[in-house]
């Protein structure tokens, strides 16, 4: 593969290490930093949100036959982008208030300390790899709206309709049913408003050499306004990834997230000692703390859903989340399983 990271930037990781890093025994650059020292994994693993069973397993085969992390993670997340029956992510993602199809995505690459990511992308099925493009081939991080789209164009990316039947029957029930007083004459009364459902897909990889990436790809949240970014292209916010730590990422309210950057506070957690599910657990209670009373309960718990997903250099993994009941995809270096995801309330 032309574009792939393994090609092209474990060459420039590689010189780094032989110019002085050392892989395995992370060093702390910045004396500030507590000097944690994480081994290495022996093992490769990719840890997910719940609807990366198919992509961890597939992360996982990767790494085990030498795949780069950040394109065995590419290779996870792009079973749910070209997934027309997952409406939460890429083709067949729901669209924005206009009925529009709006992507979000960004990924970092450790071992290379780089990264990229784009921003209300329209007609392209896979968003992680325009990110992927914009870390390869261009000396900025992130590119929006038509701009993101004229640069996929540019390397041969198709322009398509994102919206599927199905997600367009769901949008219009949705625009039909939104107002009693609207010039849309409502349909079924009785039946259920589909309303605000977001969906997300976060993959984060590291191999038995210890190098780490994360990716994060949305549609974001479903009938959004249009032009509305979520946290999923945002550096530190949807996944961040230190080569030296480890790598955490997000799905849920991405407004929420964005004001703690919890993807790279998880990992500064991390940083500070702390396994994946305590790091996790540590950032919502920061987004607890940072959350306005209009989206607290009456026992000042946030009304939201917010999830975490961490790795460290290790390969131990873990995720945590707000309310109880969830689950998590992962690949321990032999299998891909589901596990309960930790929580701070337990939902009644
Ligand atoms: N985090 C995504 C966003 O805010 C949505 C989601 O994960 O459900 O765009």
């Amino acid at each position: 593969m032309q574009d792939s990271v393994s090609r092209r930037e474990f060459l420039g990781a590689a010189s780094g290490v032989a110019a002085g890093a050392t892989l395995g025994v992370p060093l702390t650059r910045n004396p500030g930093f507590p000097a944690i020292r994480i081994p290495q994994a022996a093992k490769n693993v990719a840890v997910a949100s719940g609807n990366g069973l198919r992509g961890v397993e597939l992360a996982g085969r990767l790494l085990i036959e030498g795949t780069d992390t950040l394109d065995a993670a590419i290779e996870g997340v792009k079973i749910q982008e070209l997934d027309p029956n997952d409406q939460s992510v890429g083709y067949g993602g729901l669209p924005n208030e206009h009925g529009v199809v709006q992507l979000d995505s960004s990924c970092m690459h450790g071992p290379s300390r780089r990264a990229g990511a784009v921003g209300a992308l329209e007609g392209i099925k896979t968003p992680s790899v325009v990110a992927k493009y914009v870390l390869l081939y261009t000396d900025h991080i992130m590119l929006v709206g038509e701009g993101a789209k004229q640069f996929a164009l540019s390397y041969g990316f198709k322009e398509e309709d994102l919206l599927t039947d199905a997600s367009r029957q769901r949008w219009l029930r949705w625009r039909a049913n939104r107002g009693a007083t609207d010039d849309w004459i409502n349909v079924g009364d009785d039946e259920r408003m589909v309303a605000r459902e977001t969906g997300t897909i976060n993959i984060n990889t590291v191999n038995s050499r210890g190098d780490i990436s994360s990716v994060t790809t949305t549609s974001g949240l479903s009938w959004k306004i249009p032009g509305r970014v979520g946290d999923s292209p945002i550096i530190g916010a949807g996944q961040y990834t230190d080569n030296d730590i480890g790598a955490a990422g997000s799905t849920g309210r991405g407004e929420a997230n964005i004001k703690v950057c919890g993807a790279f506070l998880t990992v500064e957690n991390m940083r500070r000692g702390m396994s994946p599910t305590d790091a996790a657990l540590e950032t919502l209670r920061r987004v607890v703390a940072t959350t306005e009373a209009r989206l607290l309960d009456d026992q000042g718990r946030p009304t939201f859903g917010l999830t975490f997903y961490a790795v460290n250099k290790n390969g131990d993994f873990g995720a945590a989340t707000l309310w109880s009941g969830g689950q998590f995809a992962a690949f321990d270096g032999a299998t891909a399983a589901r596990h309960d995801t930790a929580f701070l309330y337990e939902r009644r």
